[in-house]
């Protein structure tokens, strides 16, 4: 082991996930009116935790009409690709969601990708409801349901070797993950705040863009 070795931690909805299935879930089964929520939640006056709660209320749905609807969204082709590299490479990349569980794993499993370690939040899907969980515990982020940054620390502080940090991410449930990052992977809402905060980061639009520059840095084998 280096300290070339690499512990790698990606987002899911519009990273792994193309579109931001979360988002739109609640946007559909609400009929929009989850939309009066996220202002607030982009400033930082509502939790994720408080959002999740209240946006999972308006859903009145069944699991069969909420599984029909996910079959239209799709994964990032070059993320399975990513993968095989990663195992090629003896490294299991981590997903970190501050999204559900439900509409993450049904993705995992339908790319065969589900032996992937995942840290999110729950949804049980029952007749007309959905009854939400939060696993992990924040100890210092009040913002997040399932705060990424402070799920990188733990794992982080569990390793016993060198290894550099990689997060991959796109959107605002990203912020508290940069901080953890050695080698940051932004794009959309995520190259936004780097932009506003001054904090390096590398340009992608998908997980080929990633695939190759870890292997022009040195950190992957082809
Ligand atoms: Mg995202
Ligand atoms: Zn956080």
């Amino acid at each position: 082991m280096t300290d070339r070795t690499l512990l790698i931690f990606c987002d899911f909805d519009g990273t792994i996930a193309k579109k931001d299935i979360g988002y739109n879930f609640f946007y559909h089964f609400s009929e929009g009116k989850n939309m009066e929520l996220i202002p607030h939640w982009k400033n930082g006056q509502l939790s994720s935790r408080d959002c999740l709660l209240q946006e999972a209320a308006m859903v009145k749905a069944t699991p069969e009409e909420i599984y029909n609807y996910l079959d239209r969204f799709e994964i990032d082709p070059g993320f399975p690709d990513f993968a095989n590299l990663c195992r090629k490479n003896d490294i299991r990349p981590i997903i970190l969601s501050d999204g559900f569980d439900f509409y993450i794993r049904y993705f995992l499993k339908k790319y065969r990708l589900n032996h992937l370690p995942l840290y999110c939040n729950i949804g049980r899907l029952g007749n007309m409801r959905i009854k939400v969980e939060f696993p992990y515990e924040n100890h210092t982020c009040t913002r997040c349901g399932n705060c990424k940054g402070e799920r990188m620390a733990e794992i982080r502080s569990r390793m016993t070797t060198p290894f550099k940090t990689v997060f991959i991410g796109d959107g605002y449930s990203d912020t508290c993950a940069v901080t953890e990052a050695d080698i940051l992977y932004a794009k959309k809402d995520l190259e936004q705040y780097c932009l506003v905060n001054n904090i390096s980061y590398n340009k992608y639009s998908d997980f080929y863009d990633v695939a190759r520059h870890l292997i022009d840095e040195g950190y992957l084998k082809a």
